[in-house]
């Protein structure tokens, strides 16, 4: 008998797509512009709710910025910081976003390093993610000692626009191979507002309401895709028949661990489907991935990514 097919999170789960960005700052720290002035120009251009993550350190004074008041009935905010203490394999202090922060999450201790911090925010409740790896030169050694986090920051706009350092995939996809099953792959813009660094990248969080913790919790059970701008409609299996409807894009393909693929490409597609088997079918391969992501690719090259799926757990 063959198989229904199914949707997989986040398109199985009740609610509708929130669009979000989880990493941006004002002058609070390094940004250009106040609070307001951020927060209302995410507002303007549509999005459902979004985070400022100025930097928390004693040259700024330790902000969390409290967005409470922009909080309403079409629109909400999460309260956030980006986290930094020493120190990765580079030799620089980690940066971290941390989603869902107190607002008087307590200051870096002394001798606390990134990972400790991090740890720190994850027992006061916050989402952890991993900020800009190309950008930081994050190495797998440095996403070993952050394998707690929840997710990967797998494109930060800001870095992308500035010096092409915008990616995130090498680190998440090698870090999945080692078996984190729980990391999940973040999309933001890491925007300052000095150059055309926003609105470049988001996360779409399926949740039945806009409120803080009902995203918050979307957001650490996995249940969203990332975008620069393509929209996901639906991803199901059944077998090894993997099916993906979207808006019109010039490409879609599953990638895994390995270097075997699976592509359609074309004109204005808006579904197709694909074999797993062909992830399994090659040569020169000693071992196959027992996960796969799925990438959607528009004609003006902006792309969009599903979480990881665990080819075990789909039955
Ligand atoms: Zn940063
Ligand atoms: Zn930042």
């Amino acid at each position: 008998m063959v198989p229904a097919m199914s949707s997989i999170s986040p398109f199985s789960r009740p609610g509708r797509f929130w669009r979000g960005n989880l990493h941006t700052h004002s002058n609070l720290s390094d940004g250009a512009l106040s609070l307001d002035e951020v927060v209302n120009r995410y507002k303007a251009v549509g999005y459902d709710f979004m985070m400022l993550s100025d930097h928390f350190t004693h040259h700024f004074n330790y902000p969390i910025a409290d967005t409470r008041h922009h909080r309403g009935n079409s629109f909400t905010t999460l309260l956030g910081a980006e986290l930094h203490a020493p120190v990765t394999s580079a030799g620089e202090w980690w940066h971290i976003v941390a989603a869902g922060l107190p607002l008087d999450f307590a200051p870096v201790k002394k001798g606390e390093t990134g990972p400790q911090i991090a740890r720190r925010a994850v027992e006061a409740g916050a989402f952890v993610g991993i900020a800009h790896p190309a950008w930081s030169q994050l190495t797998i050694e440095d996403g070993r000692d952050l394998s707690f986090a929840h997710a990967v920051e797998i494109y930060n706009h800001g870095c992308a626009v500035e010096c092409d350092r915008g990616e995130g995939f090498y680190l998440l996809d090698q870090m999945l191979n080692e078996g984190n099953r729980h990391l999940t792959a973040f999309a933001t813009d890491d925007a300052h507002f000095k150059v055309p660094d926003h609105f470049g990248g988001w996360v779409q969080v399926k949740a039945e309401s806009l409120d803080p913790d009902v995203l918050l919790q979307a957001l650490k059970d996995g249940h969203y895709y990332s975008s620069q701008g393509p929209q996901f409609h639906d991803i199901t299996v059944s077998g090894k028949e993997v099916e993906v409807t979207c808006s019109p894009v010039d490409t879609i393909a599953l990638v895994c661990g390995i270097s075997r693929t699976a592509v359609k490409t074309g004109r204005a597609i808006t579904g197709t489907s694909l074999s797993l088997a062909k992830l399994e079918d090659g040569w020169l391969m000693e071992k196959t991935s027992p996960w796969f992501r799925v990438v959607i690719i528009d004609n003006a090259g902006k792309r969009a990514w599903s979480n990881p799926i665990w080819i075990d757990e789909l039955r």
